[in-house]
């Protein structure tokens, strides 16, 4: 039996089991699809003492941050996510000239620029050696590692400590969250702030959000599982926003315990309250879970069978992650979905893993004209429908899988 990540207990209770999936970001080219596909259990669990929803290493994490196909750039509102944190954060601390900013997942350098372009001194860390690339040509100077107490303990050694350390959406992604929490308190300065962002727990519960389970996110979290594990590592949480990225993200503010300047706010203890309000502290909340997935895999199919039957042709929008855990899942290949486009042109000419549905260019909506347009980053939908506005005009729909499926004529 497996052991919980963080506090070790024995892994016993199933929170949602996907079945087998492949890597989401393997996106196939031409070749490789007529190859074998590793597949992985999919498997999320709860662990019964501190009720941390989480994904067994099936896989090593080489194998997964090395080559990166996730560009942050490429989303215009990720980057105006990026630019206002960038100028709250900078304001909140007064960051200047003699700071140093340290990012951990850093990707392509879309959020520590903008600190660059304010003069304040920045350090991206990420493994994944393509993306970092990006990053340095754009001049923001990127280490590329996994982050830990060894990576932590270098810096330090050679002068660096950080009056900020922030991560978006890198938390979930840490194989050991014990030695990166670690990592940050030895980086971190006596008077320094950590801002960590990750996809909230109790929504993703709400919400029905289950496509964010993949095999790269070891880790999901409520806002008390993190104050717990923070907590462990001399890191106190005081204060939180709660952000509408990736459908219901939480952004947590810690500091050093021994750091007093900085109180609870009245912002975290009410959600605090409210988490335990919704039953976040007890199994029977997590172990439900289960049957809400199956009854929505079972309406999409339903609307999809309704569709095809009718005659009615489907393409999809968006390669993400997300829409490769809930094609998989949901059995859905070509057959129900005959191509999806993206704007990334990485993708273009490759295939989703597992299900093998070719991607394009957005410009293959408007010559093949689809009926139905399956939205798969269901977090930007507003933003595509916008953008996508123009398949109304030969009566195309939109389709929104999550949290429940609904049509936007
Ligand atoms: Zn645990």
């Amino acid at each position: 039996m497996a052991n919980c990540l963080f506090c070790a207990a024995p892994l016993r209770h199933t929170f949602v089991d996907l079945g087998m999936s492949p890597l989401c970001e393997s996106f196939l080219t031409a070749d490789q699809v007529n190859q074998m596909e590793p597949f992985y259990p999919l498997h999320a669990q709860v662990c019964e003492r501190c009720f941390l929803v989480q994904v067994q290493e099936y896989v090593r994490p080489e194998a997964i941050f090395t080559e990166y196909a996730y560009f942050s750039s490429y989303s215009d509102s990720w980057l105006a996510h990026a630019r206002s944190y960038v100028e709250m954060i900078s304001g909140r601390l007064g960051l200047g000239p003699s700071s140093k900013v340290v990012e951990l997942g850093s990707n392509d350098g879309y959020l520590l620029q903008f600190f660059v372009t304010k003069g304040i001194p920045v350090l991206g860390i990420d493994p994944a050696k393509n993306v970092a690339e990006k990053a340095i040509a754009r001049g923001v100077p990127t280490l590329t590692t996994l982050f830990g107490q060894a990576t932590a303990g270098e810096l330090v050694a050679a002068g660096t400590q950080a009056d900020l350390i922030c991560g978006a959406n890198v938390l979930a992604q840490v194989p050991d969250v014990n030695d990166f929490v670690a990592g940050i308190r030895l980086l971190l300065k006596p008077g320094g702030v950590v801002t960590v962002e990750f996809p909230h727990l109790m929504r993703l519960m709400a919400e029905n959000q289950f496509d964010t389970i993949y095999h790269e996110h070891f880790s999901y979290f409520s806002f008390l599982t993190a104050e717990r594990i923070f907590a462990a590592h001399g890191l106190t949480l005081f204060d939180v926003d709660e952000l509408p990225t990736h459908g219901g993200s939480l952004r947590i503010y810690a500091r050093h315990v021994e750091d007093r300047s900085r109180p609870l706010t009245e912002r975290a203890r009410k959600l605090r309250d409210r988490e335990l309000a919704a039953g976040l502290e007890r199994l029977e909340t997590y172990t439900a879970f289960t049957e809400q997935v199956h009854e929505t895999k079972r309406r999409l199919l339903e609307f999809l069978i309704g569709a095809r039957r009718r005659g009615k042709r489907v393409a999809g929008y968006g390669a993400p992650g997300k829409g490769n855990t809930l094609l998989n899942y949901c059995g859905i290949r070509t057959d129900f979905l005959e191509y999806t486009v993206d704007r990334n042109p990485y993708k273009h000419g490759r295939f989703l893993p597992g299900t093998h549905i070719p991607i394009f260019a957005p410009e293959r909506l408007a010559e093949t004209r689809p009926d139905y347009v399956l939205i798969l980053p269901w977090n930007l939908k507003d933003e595509i429908m916008e953008q996508l506005a123009y398949i109304r005009g030969w009566g195309g729909q939109f389709v929104v899988p999550i949290p429940d499926v609904k049509v936007y004529a």
